[in-house]
């Protein structure tokens, strides 16, 4: 796999706009007819995270999926729209999602098929480090080829989604959750994910990145919009979630996917050959980043009588805005630690987190339908982070 990335300015989400920029960003790769073929199944693994509006920028924007959906067609393939979102895999909940995140009409518009096959298929992938067998949704199972159109955020567990983690979605729906109980600190977690990949192999042809308006601060659902202004392209994943850390101005080695990639000797260095525009003209300097609790094995060192609290002022954790909670449950429902529980207060139930249970994995914010759960950082945590962006800030005016 080289490490070529391809990368082409995008100004917003007008269709025409974003089509020819994602035809330039697929043309200095080779072309679309360099990965598609006339006659195949394409799946286009799309981020439908949950069942909110594009402007949100939880989900790849339809216009992203609407371009790269024309470009398979162009050459005679059809195109079948898939993810498994945070919640259940079923008709009633996906086409929720695909209606709001406008995925519907995008599909009607250029005659493209949503997914509404909700199996799947067990396979078995000896070579796994952690996943050596698991479940994967059928549609992926059965495309000729798969497209990972995926949308750039931060990412509370995970410091930022991009490439490598948007396959994640190919488990099907609260199976995720699962996932997350088994694989509980995330250097395993990260390990599940390339085996995920590494099951698939060369099946994925290519990765596409919706840079357009990115999502920062409490990603991957609750964050603000962001715009870089970018569509980005890569057949290596690994490359172009290397080339969407820089959009955000972070440090690729504090990303744990990174890191992990790293480890498994999946990438030799940071090193990336950028085709199409410069990136460094998009970085977004100040732009708010997630820095993932990996301070863990240094609250190893301390006194057992002390971790728990250096465990807290050194990580993040998860915070439920109690006077906002509606008490719907979803929380409650999908944790994988069973760390949450619902209370009564003052006449009406909300959720309360249990933290000796909690494992961070974030999946209750990431689901929280009402954003009430928050990003909350310990004072350790803070200062540190406070240091490097201070740091980060300073680089930046040194090269302007
Ligand atoms: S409380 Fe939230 S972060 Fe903690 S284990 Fe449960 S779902 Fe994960
Ligand atoms: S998902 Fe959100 S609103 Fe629903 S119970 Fe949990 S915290 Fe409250």
């Amino acid at each position: 796999m080289d490490n070529v990335v391809s990368i082409v300015k995008c100004d917003n989400y007008d269709e025409e706009i974003v089509y020819d920029a994602v035809l330039k960003a697929i043309n200095n790769l080779g072309g679309i007819d360099k990965f598609v073929k006339a006659g195949q199944k394409v799946a286009i693994k799309a981020n439908l995270l949950m069942k909110v509006a594009p402007e949100k920028c939880a989900t790849t924007h339809p216009a992203v999926v609407g371009a790269v959906g024309r470009l398979c067609k162009e050459v005679g393939a059809s195109v079948v729209i898939v993810d498994s979102a945070g919640g259940p895999f079923n008709s009633m909940y996906m086409n929720s999602i695909y209606k709001t995140s406008g995925m519907t009409d995008i599909a009607q518009k250029y005659d493209l098929e949503l997914n509404q096959n909700f199996n799947f298929v067990s396979v078995n992938y000896d070579n796994g480090v952690v996943g050596k067998k698991f479940d994967i949704l059928k549609t992926l199972y059965d495309a000729d080829c798969i497209i990972n159109l995926c949308k750039l955020k931060t990412h509370a567990f995970a410091g930022f989604t991009n490439a490598v983690k948007n396959m994640f979605g190919a488990i099907p729906g609260l199976e995720k959750v699962e996932m997350h109980g088994k694989y509980r600190d995330i250097s395993t977690f990260c390990d599940f994910l390339y085996d995920i990949w590494g099951y698939f192999g060369d099946k994925i042809v290519l990765n596409v990145s919706d840079a357009i308006d990115a999502m920062e601060g409490e990603g991957p659902s609750n964050g603000t919009p962001r715009h870089i202004g970018v569509v980005g392209a890569s057949t290596n994943p690994i490359a172009l979630d290397i080339a969407g850390v820089r959009l955000m101005n972070a440090d690729p080695m504090t990303m744990p996917t990174i890191i992990k990639a790293q480890e498994r000797g999946l990438i030799q260095d940071l090193n990336i050959q950028i085709v199409g525009e410069d990136l460094q003209q998009f970085v977004v300097k100040d732009f708010d980043v997630i820095v993932p609790n990996l301070q863990k094995p240094f609250a190893n060192y301390v006194p057992m009588s002390m971790q728990k609290f250096v465990q807290k002022m050194m990580t993040q954790r998860p915070k439920i805005v109690k006077k906002h909670c509606r008490g719907c449950g979803k929380c409650f429902a999908h944790c994988p630690a069973k760390a949450i529980s619902m209370v009564e207060k003052n006449g009406k139930k909300i959720a309360n987190i249990d933290y000796d249970k909690c494992i961070k994995c974030f999946c209750c914010q990431e689901l929280c339908p009402f954003g009430v759960i928050k990003i909350k950082s310990g004072i350790v945590y803070k200062m540190v982070n406070f240091k490097s962006k201070k740091r980060r800030q300073n680089d930046n005016k040194k090269n302007a």
